[in-house]
């Protein structure tokens, strides 16, 4: 069930390549550490694919969405949690953002 509920959740997601929405099948579940949950999606529409680390906690809520490498995610694992804030902000850009990845990472 949970896993349905990620699932579900990252297919919310817009592929930060074309734009477009991930289809939920197209997102694999690639484990979970604690609360940390790693996944792979891959992008129907320009065919590429992105790996996506999502702090989901017992209660279901879901703190943080991003898209990180490997060596991203063991970075990040040892910086501070992130604020509530700090998802709001990340939502809001990513919302209306239609660049690519690396114009996304440069531009803060
Ligand atoms: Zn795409």
């Amino acid at each position: 069930m949970r896993d349905r509920y990620v699932r579900r959740l990252i297919s919310t997601l817009k592929c930060s390549v074309c734009g477009r929405r991930y289809e939920p099948s197209k997102v694999k579940l690639l484990g979970s550490q604690e609360d940390v949950w790693f996944l792979s999606v891959f992008c129907e529409t320009c065919r590429t694919t992105g790996l996506i680390a999502a702090v989901v906690k017992e209660a279901g809520d879901l703190q943080q969405v991003t898209e990180l490498t490997g060596p991203e995610v063991v970075k990040f694992k040892s910086l501070p949690p992130v604020s509530g804030d700090d998802v709001l902000d990340m939502h809001v850009k990513l919302r209306d953002f239609t660049g690519d990845v690396t114009l996304l990472l440069g531009s803060k």
